[in-house]
């Protein structure tokens, strides 16, 4: 089928939620995709951060059509072996010392406020409220929707969950201003990402836990974005060293094969008793294989390394096309997760970029956002660069 025809069947067929896009893409290789015309692109999003090790990776691609041809699903109601390799290789290389698997970031979320609430319950101490960060955001299921601290997700969708109080980013005296006995869990993402790839200052994280820590709270990292190595390190706690007691993960950790997990401490484990979660898909025989060989392939020395190289050097050009450009007002961001943001809004340059053969996003209206493979060469970056400069020159912005 060409692009014409996907399209025209997807206006008949698919609900509308995503509304109408430029491309089909049919095939991917590194850090390239080809679209249904055979036309080449530098993907510089990576399916919103989820293809860390670049499209088709052959030890991902190899251990999904290993596992496929041996056992797809069999559910937990049996042990499942690909799925205790990988609880290994995470908590080998993460504070968590216990996992929980589902499909995606949304259910991770869920399954944080669930251990969350049903750990203080059994505790004999109910705390069932949960603060949450303003720009955040956790997923579009109600529970993870209704800790996602825009209105805008929340449009019609009311009654959402009771029990959640939204603070400032960044804001360590809001955030302290918001406990009460009643709350037993702060959930944040290290840095944010759709809400604009916006970085806290150095000391609040820190700050964060040893407040947690001090009120008995029970702290909870969304790492569903900046995991997986994107932000330099494999983890974003660890540029602070600062250990929460949750952790949830999705995006990345299949590079594209649906999984997401729930990490915590063995302090808090028992908040789930047998019965108390369950997910059919999660942690099946396909994705764990799949995210097991992700996950050797991340950790191989020197892969996390050389992304973070690329993204000081990427954050560094952009940081001099700055200098000539008074339209973009900061660069920002923190390994292979860049904000670049103008001005104005850039939904009319995310259109050139792909017109361009460069595949990148937004995160919020005016912040164009760079989520390459952690795989890319200074000629990738160099290439976009030179792109992004053309395609403001040509909108003479
Ligand atoms: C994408 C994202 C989610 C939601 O993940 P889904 O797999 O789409 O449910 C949650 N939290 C963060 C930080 C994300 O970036």
């Amino acid at each position: 089928m060409n692009t014409q025809e996907i399209k025209a069947l997807n206006g008949e067929h698919i609900l509308n939620t995503y509304g109408e896009r430029r491309l089909a893409l049919v095939r991917g290789e590194g850090a390239r995709v080809w679209d249904a015309e055979g036309r080449e692109y530098l993907d510089f999003f990576a399916g919103i951060a989820v293809c860390n090790l670049g499209h088709c990776h052959p030890k991902v691609t190899e251990a999904i059509c290993a596992q496929a041809r041996k056992l797809v699903h069999v559910s937990n109601l049996y042990y499942i072996e690909p799925q205790v390799k990988l609880a290994q290789l995470l908590s080998k290389h993460c504070f968590a010392d216990k996992w929980f698997f589902c499909n995606g970031g949304a259910e991770a979320n869920e399954a944080a406020i669930k251990l969350a609430r049903r750990y203080w319950t059994r505790t004999g101490t109910p705390k069932p409220e949960i603060i949450v960060a303003k720009q955040s955001f956790h997923g579009r299921t109600l529970g993870a929707l209704t800790a996602t601290g825009q209105p805008k997700y929340h449009e019609g969708f009311n009654p959402l969950l009771p029990g959640f109080h939204y603070v400032p980013y960044d804001n360590l005296e809001a955030l302290e201003a918001a406990i009460t006995p009643e709350v037993g869990l702060v959930m944040l993402e290290p840095i944010q990402g759709e809400g604009g790839v916006r970085l806290p200052s150095r000391g609040y994280l820190p700050a964060v836990r040893q407040l947690c820590t001090e009120k008995n709270i029970l702290l909870s990292f969304d790492e569903v974005q900046t995991g997986l190595g994107r932000t330099g390190t494999l983890f974003a706690y660890e540029d602070e060293n600062v250990i929460p007691d949750m952790i949830t993960l999705a995006k990345g950790l299949g590079n594209g094969v649906p999984i997401g997990a729930l990490g915590c401490t063995d302090a808090i484990a028992d908040g789930f008793a047998p019965g108390a979660h369950a997910c059919t898909f999660g942690g099946n025989p396909l994705s764990a294989a799949a995210a097991l060989a992700t996950m050797e392939a991340l950790t191989e020395p020197g892969l996390i390394e050389k992304g973070a190289e690329m993204g000081a050097y990427f954050t560094r050009s952009l940081l001099d096309l700055a200098q000539e450009r008074p339209c973009i007002l900061e660069v920002r961001g923190r390994g292979l997760m860049i904000g670049v943001e103008f001005d104005r809004e850039v939904a009319p340059l995310v259109g050139a970029m792909h017109d361009a053969g460069i595949l990148c996003g937004p995160a919020g209206p005016r912040v164009l956002r760079f989520l390459p493979p952690l795989i890319i060469d200074t000629t990738a970056v160099d290439c976009v660069v030179a792109t992004l400069e053309a395609s403001l020159e040509a909108l003479q912005w």
